[in-house]
């Protein structure tokens, strides 16, 4: 049974994409909302308050007014909000219920959840499955992290929601139970939001606890800390990467292997037939195969959609090649891990990497190592760049040069010697940039100028 909204004052904190979507629904259900938001309104967030008040919708601004909250019948927050956060404790002292939007789209819906979470390859998976499960016939639209808010589809006739969960969303959901859920990787991230790495750990693997746990469980076989959180997970368990005695997914001998629930194993695709490529999207790709196999997709379906799937924007994107070199677009490694594994995916082709923007905070040794191995020329930028250029310097890399923008990093690493030009940044965008995509968007415009020129 639904809930009944009627005149509840419901108070949404921040003025997002997902804020502004669980207020319209919760309007249209005839709740009294109000959007607050600690930051002073935009010139662009203007329209969309004139907007939102049009429809009924208070929108406070600059502050979380004390009484605002005191007031509230129910919190719905947004994944901005750290959780050391003051209007948290004002909520808490008050005895006012806080939750996600996420949670707010599962407890007003029966439809089942596909939930993906990790460090990386969330977006690239969600999309995935999403595809494989609708070209399968089925209505299921990807959510969540991802873009596109949980409450926006609450009017829609799906099957299933395909929800992106960062750990943010999972923090701040106290009964979200989704059917399906994979756990793709662990490396430290999001430190600052989380208070320590042990948080951001905890709240990954919660997930996979009880009041959460999933009826499946799907996890990465050759990651530890995923390895750990199944060990302590109740769910029937499914892995990927390595072969076990039974559910699983795995290559060998460059083709993607599935073993049923009786151990019986049988060859989907071989690799060379699928467009991503590098051993991270290998892993996302299993992921997404026992996820449709456990819904029943036929594998006619998964082999089609495998074959003609083409990696997100800003995710190892081939923009173009440019006399010999080929340049391709990774903004969204945001973190070393995510880089390190753009640079193991080029197998051994010579590289000039640009890195570099608002270091997150984690150990840079890996990252060292990795352009040790593979990036003949690095070109850094940003915030970042004297503190790389030490790391790098310190592990015996001396083949760094410096610019002060995109397109002059560009210039440079076009006139040096390599087969591949990649942005691989393993840093945030916000130095220099309004978003990874932002950043990713300079990037591809101006090789797409060059390209032009040549
Ligand atoms: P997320 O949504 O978790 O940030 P994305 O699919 O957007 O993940 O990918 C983010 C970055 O991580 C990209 O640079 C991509 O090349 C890299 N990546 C994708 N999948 C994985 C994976 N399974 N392991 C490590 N890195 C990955």
């Amino acid at each position: 049974m639904k809930r009944n909204w009627l005149d509840k004052k419901i108070v949404i904190l921040g003025l997002s994409k997902s804020g502004i979507a669980a207020a319209k629904y919760l309007c249209k259900q005839g709740a009294e909302c109000t959007i607050s938001d600690s930051k002073e309104a935009t010139e662009a967030d203007l329209k969309v308050i004139d907007e939102l008040q049009g429809m009924g919708i208070s929108v406070e601004m600059g502050q979380h007014k004390t009484e605002t909250i005191e007031d509230a019948y129910l919190i719905v927050t947004s994944p901005g909000i750290p959780p050391t956060a003051d209007v948290y404790t004002v909520a808490r002292d008050n005895h006012v219920q806080v939750i996600s939007e996420m949670e707010l789209a599962y407890l007003e819906t029966y439809k089942p959840f596909i939930a993906i979470t990790g460090t990386n390859g969330k977006t690239t998976t969600t999309t995935l499955i999403s595809e494989i499960l609708s070209n399968g016939d089925l209505c299921a639209p990807a959510c969540g992290n991802i873009g596109i808010p949980a409450t926006s589809l609450l009017d829609e006739d799906l099957d299933y929601f395909i929800a992106e969960i960062s750990s943010f969303q999972i923090a701040t959901s106290k009964t979200f139970k989704p059917q399906i859920a994979c756990y793709l990787n662990y490396t430290p991230d999001h430190i600052y939001w989380h208070g320590s790495e042990e948080a951001y750990r905890a709240t990954k693997e919660s997930l996979f606890l009880p009041p959460h746990a999933p009826v499946w469980g799907v996890f990465n076989a050759c990651d530890e800390v995923v390895m750990s959180a199944a060990a302590k997970s109740p769910s029937d368990k499914w892995y990927f990467g390595r072969e076990m005695s039974r559910q699983c997914c795995y290559i060998k001998d460059d083709c993607i292997m599935f073993k049923n629930v009786k151990g019986e194993e049988s060859p989907l695709i071989n690799i060379h037939e699928i467009n991503i490529f590098g051993e991270h999207n290998y892993q996302n790709i299993m992921a997404s195969v026992i996820v449709a196999k456990i819904v029943g997709v036929d594998d006619e379906v998964i082999r089609k959609t495998l074959r003609e799937f083409k990696a997100p924007p800003h995710r190892l994107e081939f923009v173009a090649k440019i006399d010999g070199k080929s340049y391709y677009n990774d903004s969204k490694a945001t973190n070393v891990d995510s880089a390190v594994r753009a640079l193991e995916a080029f197998n051994y082709q010579s590289i000039t990497l640009i890195a570099g923007g608002r270091d997150k905070g984690a150990s840079l040794a890996p990252f060292v190592d990795a352009v040790k191995k593979y990036v003949n020329n690095v070109v850094l930028i940003g915030e970042a760049a004297d503190y790389f250029e030490e790391e790098l310097k310190k592990g015996g890399y001396t083949s760094i040069k410096k610019a002060n923008s995109m397109e002059e990093a560009i210039d440079l690493a076009s006139q040096l010697g390599d087969e591949v030009v990649l942005l691989s940044p393993a840093c945030a965008s916000f130095d220099m940039f309004n978003s990874f995509e932002h950043r990713g968007d300079v990037f591809r415009n101006y090789v797409l100028q060059k390209l032009q020129k040549s």
